[in-house]
């Protein structure tokens, strides 16, 4: 498919030589595989993790052709990641009144446009969905999710720009709830300026939901783009420590071959991958598959 294909041709580029012909598995054939790991941004924690995983695969099956050491390789790394995975890819629902999903992460990280897609989705599905522009601090950003709104027919609660997001979700919660709506999505403001701050609006926010909504909030969702590379890990974990984060979007993997550090935030923090983003368009996201990930990672 069009979207991996960037990851998949420069990653196997680096890769290509170690599975071509009958190339001795000695120590040297595991430094190029760490090393191309690394550049993956596999990070090095799960890089050396792996490395050992496929090592003892290696040699306990008694592999030494490429293409079987290609499978051991995508069968290990499928496992290293599920081993770490506590909870399915698939949304948490709430059986008592509308689902709520925060989206939350820093600017231009891809946040708005992927509420947008997954409104689209849960409405393809048959699903009733509304969004809140809580974003008020990035200029625009009420204005964009508005226009995607309007494009796929779903209704947006907006506030003033600069003005007070805890405002907007709450009239956002209030609407959904009386007009039975299956999901609310909310775009938040990612300033990430100080942590303190960050946890404090989040926690406002999270407050006037669980008030007013059965059940609180069911997801919220940290969206980050693959193309920075391992510092999507360094946001991830601040986000993580300011509040739970439940799982990741992970974006713009159509224009990068850094797809790896999906595994290292994996390793570090035990977040599970739900969505990833492959383009700019409506249609360009994903439920993440591990399998088929990592498949497209080494291939
Ligand atoms: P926000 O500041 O986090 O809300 O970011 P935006 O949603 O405004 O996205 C920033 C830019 O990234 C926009 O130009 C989007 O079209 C683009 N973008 C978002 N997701 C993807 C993706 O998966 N792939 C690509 N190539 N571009 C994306």
């Amino acid at each position: 498919d069009k979207g991996m294909e960037k990851s998949r041709k420069n990653f196997s580029d680096r890769i290509a030589d170690l599975f071509t012909g009958f190339r001795e598995l000695d120590e040297e054939f595991y430094e190029d595989l760490e090393e191309t790991l690394i550049s993956a941004d596999v990070g090095f924690n799960m890089t050396i993790a792996l490395t050992d995983a496929i090592r003892d695969e290696i040699e306990s099956q008694n592999v030494y052709k490429g293409e079987d050491v290609k499978r051991v390789m995508i069968e290990t790394m499928v496992k290293v990641y599920e081993d770490h995975e506590h909870e399915n890819v698939s949304l948490n629902e709430n059986p008592d009144g509308p689902t709520v999903i925060l989206f939350v992460g820093v600017n231009g990280v891809g946040k708005t446009t992927s509420v947008g897609k997954i409104g689209y989705q849960l409405k393809e599905s048959g699903k009733k969905v509304i969004m809140a522009a809580a974003d008020t601090f990035r200029a625009g950003a009420v204005e964009q999710l508005s226009v995607w709104g309007q494009r796929l027919d779903i209704p947006v609660v907006t506030g003033i720009d600069q003005g007070d997001p805890a405002s907007v979700v709450f009239d956002a919660v209030k609407a959904a709830k009386e007009g039975n709506y299956d999901y609310l999505l909310v775009d938040t403001a990612g300033r990430l300026q100080t942590k303190a701050n960050l946890m404090q609006e989040l926690a406002k926010i999270k407050r006037i939901i669980e008030r007013e909504n059965p059940n609180g909030v069911q997801e919220v969702l940290l969206v980050l783009d693959a193309t920075t590379g391992q510092n999507a890990l360094i946001q991830a974990k601040q986000f993580n420590e300011a509040t739970e984060i439940t799982g990741l979007v992970l974006t713009k993997l159509d224009g990068t071959a850094k797809g790896g550090v999906i595994l290292s935030i994996r390793y570090e923090l035990d977040i599970p991958v739900k969505f990833i983003g492959l383009g700019e368009g409506a249609n360009d996201l994903q439920p993440f598959n591990a399998e088929e990930y990592m498949f497209n990672l080494v291939k």
